[in-house]
């Protein structure tokens, strides 16, 4: 075992502050990553703020890591030491599932998905998962990612959550040229989808409740930009979508965007809020056989794919860098949607 510095919550409503936990020793399929960079999801603000039931306290988040190898298990053949490394939101899965063979093991049949952080860690030494606002992490190498070196790891490391959450709707739902697709929220999460979706070659709507956000969802990739307290600009996008991405974190009422689909359109909910959205009318579903899904991250092979296409397309994230020692602030900020457009943890900060 090894000890590693880290910023923890110890309850709901106290500011993040210093603690030191322990990392397993590094078993023969494990690397030990010095952790360089970590980026702050809205899901890390919710856990700890107890938004969503069953955070254990003390509680260290971060699931968007990049650093590097340090060491390695005698068994690891995909990683070498001073390689770089990402790891996302999860360490673990059944991994024999029909999903977990399918690379889906975000959907695991068994349920055994084990997050980063805030879940149950039978391979110790904590009671729980600790994750990414630390100085080193130890991960199983089949749920470790490359990370090429043409990418600044600040900007790469958001792609771990942000990045793949919004990569894997896209795909799944066949955003490409001649698909019109919304993105609902220009925050972490929409940032990526717009560069994402501008990228895969779908017209591109960002739908936004900050006017000044509105000049960088164009320079980020959307051919339209519509603000969403514009009553007219938003009723004359009725009928014309065949994908929306709701990333918004707060519950709001969906029949707005529901309204926006075509026929077979599919407005699919990301966002994870702590009360939940009012129920949709079901007409507005009926008439012109929209559906609504959810999507959770994505799959561990899916997410070297999307990792791959950044690095040949360079693509990152717009990232405000800051040390551990701001992390209340930034949470604040995040918290009245003053984001441009992911807080990326700078961890040469964290001192042990
Ligand atoms: P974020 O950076 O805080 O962005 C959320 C954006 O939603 C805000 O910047 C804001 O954009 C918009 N918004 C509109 N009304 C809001 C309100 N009343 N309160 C707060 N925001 C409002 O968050 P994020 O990291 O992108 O995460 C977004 C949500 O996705 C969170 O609930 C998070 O837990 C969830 N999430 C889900 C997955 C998954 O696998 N499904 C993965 C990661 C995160 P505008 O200023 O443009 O309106
Ligand atoms: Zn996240
Ligand atoms: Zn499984």
């Amino acid at each position: 075992m090894s000890k590693a510095a880290a910023f923890a919550a110890f309850d709901p409503t106290s500011p993040l502050a210093p603690f030191q936990l322990e990392r397993r020793e590094p078993g023969a399929h494990d690397v030990l990553i010095d952790i360089l960079y970590c980026g702050v999801c809205h899901s890390d603000l919710h856990t700890v703020r107890g938004e969503w039931s069953g955070t254990i306290y003390p509680c260290v988040p971060g699931h968007e890591i990049v650093g590097r190898v340090s060491k390695i298990g005698a068994e690891v053949t995909g990683f070498a030491v001073g390689a770089l490394a990402g790891v996302g939101c999860m360490v673990d899965s059944c991994r024999t599932c029909e999903s977990c063979e399918l690379g889906l093991e975000q959907y695991c049949d068994r349920g055994q998905v084990r997050y980063t952080y805030n879940s149950k860690d039978k391979l110790g030494p904590g009671p729980v998962t600790y994750g990414g606002y630390s100085s080193q992490i130890v991960v199983d190498e089949a749920f470790c990612l490359r990370i090429s070196d043409k990418l600044p790891p600040a900007g790469a490391a958001p792609l771990l959550c942000a990045g793949i959450t919004m990569w894997s709707p896209l795909k799944h739902w066949n955003a490409g040229p001649g698909k019109k697709v919304g993105v609902v929220g220009l925050g972490g999460l929409g940032h990526m989808a717009v560069k994402l979706s501008h990228a895969f070659g779908a017209h591109t709507v960002m739908f936004t409740s900050t006017p000044a956000k509105a000049e960088d969802a164009r320079r980020l990739g959307a051919d339209e930009v519509v603000i969403t307290s514009d009553a007219a600009a938003m009723k004359a996008q009725a009928g014309k979508f065949d994908l929306i991405l709701d990333t918004v974190s707060a519950s709001h009422n969906l029949d707005t965007y529901t309204s926006m689909l075509r026929r077979d359109g599919t407005l699919t909910l990301v966002g994870i809020p702590e009360v939940p959205h009012p129920s949709p009318g079901v007409g507005k579903l009926l008439s012109r056989r929209r559906a609504i899904a959810g999507s959770q991250i994505g799959g561990i092979a899916e997410t070297q794919e999307m990792l791959n296409f950044c690095a040949g397309h360079g693509i990152v994230s717009d990232v405000e860098i800051i040390p551990i020692q701001q992390i209340n602030e930034a949470y604040a900020r995040m918290a009245r949607s003053d984001v441009k457009y992911r807080f990326v943890i700078d961890l040469a900060s964290l001192t042990t």
